[in-house]
């Protein structure tokens, strides 16, 4: 059993011709199959609709609609939307872009699509920048080499020859757009509209193109571009360069620079979080009778005093001597473990003085440091 048109527009019997339109449109958006994709239901109320505003779109279509009901359309010539794919009949209707078409019959209903596309923006571009362990802890001004498009300087981007200058384009005179006109039953025509291929959506085209860049207005350059590393960057942290990457076509903003930072890695340093671990190896005797070492922070060293009887793990801590945080205030602190070295070759002499040493040991020269393993679990605190 069809159901009334008006009914399926959901539309008075007196309503105009823009009131039809307006709720077609809306089913229409309701229906779409971006939103529907799978749903056979609403497949079902699009081409009820796409038949409803066939038939009432149309002056004399609604007359004999309205005096003779489905009867008075017989031997019409309609669309036959049973037998069109879901996909294909928005395809007809909207030119695969809800909003990239016009529908003629509905006088634009869709609104046109006028002016041209606007100016590509450059590409965006990636570098990798090696630092130190210092340099990334205290920040550097490096330079890296990017590979990108930049404005041609003979043309200054226009892509015309010296002395010529860019004329409407003879496909799509000067839109940018082209338009594809078809026609559908008794529906009445669809005017699809596409970016220009001959001009790319531009509008114009160049008489005759510069030499230096063939008229596409950019050159492929290498270009040295500083990079300003804030302290406290990390392995594997990417900096942003706004604007630095490839330049745009005619007037479009230019890409951005990506720099990806490697770190190398240190032989006593760590990073740990924004604080900073050292290694500080002392020999086993060191350790035993106490010693003053020295720690190269990096911004100047620290003297350590090490009292007799030093264990393994003992870690010093000094406070703000650490990694700046990274855009931040303030600094990390420094750690300092203790390293002992026993040692692993020994003279037959070495030994007897060990073998000696060992004898007049008791219980009290070993005292067992009961809190070594908190120690260690203590040095990384991330
Ligand atoms: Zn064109
Ligand atoms: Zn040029």
């Amino acid at each position: 059993m069809k159901r009334d048109y008006y009914d399926v527009l959901g539309v008075r019997r007196d309503a105009d011709a823009g009131e039809i339109k307006k709720a077609f449109r809306k089913l229409a958006r309701e229906c779409h199959p971006d939103v529907n994709q799978h749903d056979s239901e609403a497949e079902a109320r699009f081409k009820e609709a796409a038949e409803a505003y066939e038939v009432l779109s149309d002056a004399d279509s609604r007359a004999a609609y309205d005096h003779y009901g489905f009867d008075g359309l017989r031997g019409r010539q309609m669309t036959d939307f049973e037998h069109v794919g879901f996909g294909d009949l928005f395809n007809i209707f909207f030119g695969g872009g809800m909003f990239d078409s016009v529908l003629r019959d509905a006088g634009g209903m869709w609104g046109a699509a006028t002016g041209s596309a606007p100016a590509p923006r450059g590409d965006d571009v990636e570098a990798r920048l090696e630092l130190t362990f210092a340099e990334a802890v205290f920040g550097v001004t490096r330079e890296v080499e990017v590979k990108a498009d930049a404005t041609c300087e003979t043309c200054s981007g226009s892509g015309a020859k010296t002395g010529t200058g860019r004329e409407q384009c003879p496909q799509c005179h000067g839109s940018g757009r082209m338009r594809e006109v078809s026609s559908l039953g008794g529906f009445g025509q669809f005017i699809r509209t596409s970016t220009c291929t001959v001009c790319r959506g531009q509008g114009t085209i160049v008489k005759e193109p510069c030499e230096t860049c063939l008229g596409t207005g950019r050159v492929r350059q290498t270009r040295v571009v500083p990079v300003d590393v804030p302290a406290g960057i990390a392995d594997g942290q990417r900096l942003r360069l706004a604007g630095d990457g490839g330049a745009g076509s005619r007037g479009g903003r230019p890409g951005d620079l990506y720099v990806s930072i490697a770190v190398e890695a240190h032989d006593h340093f760590r990073r740990d979080g924004d604080d900073l671990i050292y290694r500080l190896d002392v020999t086993m005797v060191e350790a035993t009778l106490g010693t003053t070492a020295y720690v190269p922070a990096l911004d100047g060293d620290i003297e350590v005093q090490l009292k007799p009887g030093t264990q393994p793990g003992e870690v010093k801590s000094y406070r703000s001597r650490g990694v700046p945080v990274l855009q931040g205030y303030g600094r990390g602190d420094l750690r300092v473990v203790v390293n002992v070295l026993v040692p692993r070759q020994l003279t037959e002499e070495q030994s007897e003085l060990l073998e000696q040493f060992s004898a007049l040991s008791g219980e009290a020269t070993y005292e067992p440091d009961q809190s070594f393993l908190d120690k260690v679990r203590a040095v990384f605190r991330q």
